[in-house]
């Protein structure tokens, strides 16, 4: 089994990674110096701190020490006259390159490419080996200077999530430099630890006439209002010019940084306290959650197990203890490109910034436009018409209200009722409910308002297995002896999922359809667990070449960051609720939401540069080897894969908390339910990723976690 602690951000010991990331506001505003009597400071006022660089550029690996443009260099001689400490250098460098340029183009001349994944390791690797408290961690350049061709030195922080000092210059025009820094810093969810404003030789930039000290007071002035409004009660520290760097020199610039240094260091835990005050953090979020709280399928009085998440990152979840979890739910089948994605980001700011949202009736918008346009894209022919709603579930109130106003407008008034295979799964409001599986889906609790729908067995024939038409009998049956009163039939094509990740024959798909055909009647398909690539195809209805009349769509719709489905309908249906002056009655009040359309469509562009497809592949071939060493562990009745879904199906129920917790020990973060224990990773997740989420099932049903 692989070590649980090997990719966490944790050392074996359980301490989370410490210390703040030095970002300067652009390139040669003294940064390297700021953070060497940040050092000087901190070690001097008893904190075992490094200085570490994960990139340096203009420097060859032998010249660290020498090398005039060595930062390491500059490190050490801050340190002058310091006790030094045994086993632990100034500083550390963890890539060197000989150009003096940028990360991406260093490295690139050195045949080399820098991903922030990587550097991210390799920084928590230094961090399990040194006995550092804490790092100062030295970017190159700006927050946006380039690692390579899509990531920068931005990515790399948000996905260490520790604060930010930034260094500023104090010059004619450096005010704006910083603004925009503090400015990104605070989108990525960074927090700031401190400001430092440093001094140019020329303040001026070179233009006549400039009031240089009216300016820099000015600067401070303007700074320190904006941090007020922003609610950042952060050291703003000015730096004064020094002349000549020597020792008393740094102990200058040290003591001018030490209300930075004290504040920076007030957010690690002294030694009594280490991981103790960490967990108190997360004990009390949890406490204050179970007395206001109401978590989905729980009790409000019995609490389940519950763990407070930090943030998240790529296919990462960290708790509030610093813990880290390889995701294997794509929080519940929704973030399929993993989370935080930048694009996504990007396009919910700027519509932010432009217009979170304006009712859709009587208006219109771009974002909505422009994604109904790209889903009518995607979807099977003959789809030609978008209704956006809030979630699945009204997706499929809205699909059957579709299909019920449709039959009514032509004329078809005692078709009334919904006809849907057993153990399928639609949602939880009313209507959705009284498709869902009448056993699972607790049609008893609501037994006496749930429409009476009608249920067929479900399709029984396996995705992997010869196709056997007896299997469509029962539907057949049904429809002879109901089609009359049927308005439509309503499935999950090819997958079941909640109602128990069951992946049948693309060929029933084929006969079902023929068979609504025959009987006059809609079919339905819910598409808000398949769609977006899940399955392998971009809709599972693409297996079996069969186009609904009504397509539901939700979950990874909108890449799982904002709640948005939308139904869409073929124009026959369309034109047959709107004759006659008929208007479809359905409008909900955040319908189109601005924010979720511009982030969808984002999530569509994604889809569209075609690397889903590869990476479902691969999750595939890695689900399929992963999984099967659990075929003969004993307790197991099926394991099945298809796509990017895993399914371990067991003979009796688990014991959902007690694996989960097992699971969370691990590393990896899964939620099974009745007798599946399942995965369906975001479709970003790296090889040794899926590794460890399918030896977390193994290891868990050799030790009977399952059962305890
Ligand atoms: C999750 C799901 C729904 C319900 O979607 P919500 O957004 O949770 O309301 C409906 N149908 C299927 C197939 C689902 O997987």
């Amino acid at each position: 089994m692989t070590n649980s602690t090997e990719h966490s951000s944790l050392r074996p010991d359980g301490k989370p990674l410490l210390g703040v990331f030095v970002a300067g506001s652009g390139t040669d505003v003294g940064k390297t110096v700021c953070t060497g009597a940040l050092l000087r400071e901190l070690r001097q006022a008893g904190f075992a701190v490094q200085a570490v660089k994960p990139v340096q550029t203009g420097v060859l690996a032998a010249e660290i020490a020498s090398s005039p443009l060595s930062d390491a260099r500059v490190y050490g001689k801050a340190l002058e006259g310091v006790e030094s400490l045994v086993g632990l250098p100034a500083a550390a460098v963890l890539h060197c390159f000989g150009l003096p340029a940028s990360p991406h183009l260093a490295a690139a001349k050195e045949g080399k490419r820098l991903d922030c994944q990587n550097l991210r390791k390799d920084i928590l690797a230094h961090w399990n080996v040194v006995s550092a408290k804490a790092f100062l961690l030295e970017g190159a350049g700006g927050l946006h200077v380039p690692l390579n061709e899509d990531e920068d030195m931005l990515d790399l922080m948000s996905m260490l999530g520790l604060p930010v000092f930034l260094v500023g210059g104090n010059y004619l025009g450096g005010l704006n430099h910083i603004l925009l820094s503090v400015e990104a810093i605070l989108h990525r969810g960074l927090s700031l630890a401190g400001i430092a404003l440093v001094p140019a030789s020329d303040p001026a930039m070179g233009c006549p006439g400039v009031d240089v000290a009216g300016l820099l007071t000015d600067n401070a002035h303007i700074l320190q209002k904006k941090l007020e409004r922003l609610g950042c009660a952060i050291p703003l520290v000015e730096i004064s010019r020094v002349e000549k760097l020597d020792q008393a020199g740094w102990e200058k610039l040290a003591c001018q940084l030490r209300p930075a240094a004290k504040r920076i260091a007030s957010n690690w835990p002294t030694a009594g306290q280490e991981s103790s005050e960490q967990l108190s953090e997360e004990e009390s979020l949890v406490q204050r959650d179970r007395s206001s709280v109401w978590h989905p399928y729980a009790s409000a009085t019995n609490f389940p197990p519950l763990n407070a998440v930090k943030r998240t990152f790529s296919n990462r979840i960290v708790l509030a203890d610093g813990k880290e979890l390889v995701d294997g739910m794509s929080s519940w089948w929704a973030a399929i490109h993993g989370y935080n994605h930048p694009r996504l980001l990007d396009a919910l700011h700027a519509q932010a910034g432009r217009m979170p949202h304006v009712m859709f009736g009587g208006l219109t918008h771009e974002p909505a436009v422009a994604l109904a346009e790209k889903l009518l894209d995607i979807v099977p022919e003959g789809l030609e018409r978008v209704f956006f709603a809030d979630s699945g579930s009204v997706a499929v109130e809205v699909a059957l209200k579709m299909a019920l106003q449709y039959q009514q407008s032509r004329g078809e008034t005692q078709r009334t009722r919904f006809l849907t295979p057993r153990r399928g799964y639609h949602g939880d409001t009313i209507g959705a409910m009284s498709v869902c599986d009448p056993v699972t889906g607790m049609h008893s609790l609501f037994s006496a308002m749930l429409p009476e729908q009608l249920f067929m067995e479900r399709p029984s024939c396996r995705f992997d297995q010869p196709f056997d038409p007896a299997c469509l009998n029962d539907a057949r049956q049904i429809l002879a002896m109901h089609g009359k009163e049927i308005a439509a039939v309503i499935l999950e094509p090819i997958v079941q999922g909640a109602g128990g990740m069951w992946f049948y024959h693309p060929e029933y798909l084929r006969g079902l359809a023929q068979l609504c055909r025959e009987a006059d009647t809609l079919l339905i398909f819910d598409e808000i667990a398949t769609g977006f690539g899940r399955t392998g195809k971009m809709f599972a209805a693409e297996w079996a070449d069969v186009r609904p009349d009504i397509l539901c769509c939700g979950k990874a719709l909108t890449g799982g960051m904002l709640t948005l489905s939308a139904t869409i309908c073929s124009g026959h249906v369309a034109s047959g609720i709107c004759q006659d002056g008929g208007v479809f009655m359905h409008g909900p009040t955040f319908m189109a939401n601005a924010l979720a359309c511009a982030v969808a469509r984002a999530s569509l562009d994604v889809l569209a540069s075609g690397d889903w497809q590869q990476q479902v592949n691969s999750l595939e071939s890695a689900l399929r080897e992963g999984l099967a060493p659990c075929q003969n562990l004993p307790g197991v009745a099926d394991v099945r894969v298809l796509g990017a879904i895993g399914v371990v199906e067991m003979l009796e129920p688990v014991n959902t908390h007690s694996l989960q917790k097992f699971f969370v020990k691990q590393g990896v973060w899964l939620r099974p339910f009745n007798r599946l224990i399942y995965l369906m990773p975001p479709y970003v997740t790296p090889k040794e990723d899926m590794l460890r989420l399918c030896t977390a099932i193994e290891g868990a049903l050799r030790q009977g976690a399952h059962l305890s």
